[in-house]
């Protein structure tokens, strides 16, 4: 009898049929996530300044979660956590430190769970990838044209081609060529829409002198905000840098002189407009510096929702679309002008909110919404779960399967805890750490012992702080309980609240081969 088993057990083997726990029904994975795209700049969720299409497909053939948050808003930290489950004080990555990636990371679990594992584009962590049978990097953050991508033993540029074109393309390569007899996993990281926001000539003649609505709290003047806003340098009107801007450097300079003058911020800009050449300085300037910030921007999302809908017209082409999870998602949100900013970092809605769509048919409804408080520690116990393997103990993230079902748990969190390291750091923005419930936002600004409340029902936009006005004191009471509760709970010691860590993480690779 036993032998008889094995016979049949290694007969399944040898056709192909998985025999892990699961079956033959694991859901293949596509995590497609982007560098910075702000849920405000996609169609589904009430987009102002743009269409996505190919993206918004995601929510009407399947669901999308209004209220996904970054747990330490910024790029690197955000992948580490997205890797592991864990909060930034636990994996090890407040900044843009180098990642451990002898970790313990979903994409390991998953290969040793049986998944045919992929990452194809920008890692962005230092070390590298673990866990993956196939992976193709760009170092550190790469470029947007002729970029380098590096693999275990190779490496190669793609002379004449765009950074989105390429991952797009090595997407679609390794799910042609995966085994058969395996599901797979493939992290699709692209490096738009991050700066220096440069489209391809197609996208960027799309976007040419298109007027792109002003946000609402454009000229936010930070009444009743702490510091914190006065004191950071991402402002449209005064951080963007003329390479940021696309201005042309004068022909007689290069090198040092060249890199000088890009990085600097202009307070005047001679342009032709109508045929006349004018010089914009004041409110005109700032006016301008948005339009140009934004059209770059939106031309290198429009390259995104185009690769979206070439990875989805693939599953689509190859009968492979009703039982693979394709999520869209981004490592944060960003400012897209909205309180005069560009960037991340602060807890803010605008940057602290990830778009979330999934598509999965087997399993997911057409047209599923959810408000529900979810995080991106969720992200790699939801991958598990679909999966059917069992979520570590040390992951802090609950799966998101019974959200995107629509059976929101009676049990599930009604708020969130939020910390940001980077200061001193780039933009100069303040350290902070805090509390966002379903209604109410309290930040906690350590290291200038200063405190930020808002009511996001009556003040969605965030602009009238109310710590310290009469009559707040009970709510503000009830809500450090929940921040303090929340970071114990969480195993928030301050681990790394003064440390000064390595900015920077280019490398391995070989240190990138002997650079
Ligand atoms: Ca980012």
């Amino acid at each position: 009898m036993r032998r008889m088993f094995r016979l049949i057990l290694a007969w399944l083997v040898f056709a192909g049929v998985p025999v892990v726990a699961g079956g033959a029904d694991r859901p293949n994975i596509v995590f497609i996530m982007t560098d910075d795209h702000a849920a405000h700049a996609i169609g589904a969720y009430g987009s102002h300044v743009n269409q996505t299409p190919n993206i918004d497909r995601l929510a009407r053939d399947g669901a999308l979660l209004a209220n996904v948050f970054a747990t330490n808003s910024i790029c690197t930290p955000s992948r580490a956590t997205i890797l592991t489950g864990q909060y930034s004080h636990i994996n090890g990555v407040p900044v843009f430190n180098r990642f451990d990636s002898s970790r313990m990371t979903v994409a390991r679990l998953l290969q040793q769970g049986g998944y045919y594992t992929g990452m194809i584009g920008k890692w962005h962590l230092g070390s590298d990838p673990i866990g993956f049978d196939r992976w193709e990097i760009l170092p550190g953050q790469g470029v947007y044209v002729d970029p380098l991508l590096y693999t275990a033993t190779g490496e190669h540029t793609y002379i004449g081609k765009y950074v989105t074109d390429v991952i797009t393309e090595l997407a679609i390569e390794f799910m042609e060529k995966r085994p058969r007899n395996k599901p797979f996993f493939l992290m699709v990281h692209h490096k738009a829409p991050h700066r220096p926001w440069e489209p391809d000539s197609t996208h960027a003649a799309h976007f040419a002198g298109r007027r792109i609505p002003e946000p609402v709290t454009f000229w936010d003047d930070y009444e009743t905000r702490t510091d914190a806003l006065h004191e950071n340098q991402q402002r449209v009107a005064a951080d963007l840098t003329r390479r940021d801007l696309k201005l042309e450097p004068p022909p007689d300079l290069a090198g040092a002189e060249r890199a000088s003058w890009l990085s600097t911020k202009p307070n005047s800009v001679t342009i032709v407009r109508d045929g006349r050449t004018v010089t914009l300085t004041g409110e005109p300037l700032v006016r301008w510096k948005y339009q140009r910030y934004m059209q770059d921007y939106l031309a290198t999302v429009q390259s995104v929702d185009d690769s979206v809908g070439r990875l989805l017209a693939f599953l689509d082409g190859n009968g492979l679309s009703k039982n693979t999870i394709v999520i869209y998602t981004s490592d944060q949100g960003f400012f897209l002008g909205d309180h005069g900013l560009f960037d991340k970092r602060f807890m803010y809605e605008e940057s602290l909110r990830m778009p979330f769509l999934v598509r999965w048919p087997a399993v997911i409804k057409r047209g599923t919404t959810s408000h529900a408080i979810a995080l991106n520690v969720d992200f790699a116990p939801t991958f598990l779960d679909a999966a059917g393997i069992p979520v570590p103990r040390e992951m802090q993230g609950r799966s998101l399967l019974p959200l995107l079902r629509a059976r929101t748990p009676a049990d599930w969190r009604t708020s969130m805890y939020y910390r940001y390291y980077h200061d001193p750091g780039d933009h100069n923005t303040r350290a902070h750490y805090g509390v966002r419930t379903l209604t109410h936002k309290l930040i906690y600004f350590w290291k200038k012992d200063q405190w930020e409340l808002f009511d996001l029902v009556n003040d969605r936009y965030e602009l009238h702080n109310l710590y310290g006005e009469p009559g707040q004191d009970k709510l503000i009471a009830t809500l450090k309980a929940e921040l303090y509760r929340l970071k114990e709970a969480l195993g928030d010691k301050d681990q790394f609240a003064n440390e000064q860590l390595p900015n920077g993480v280019d490398g391995p690779v070989a240190k990138l081969r002997g650079k």
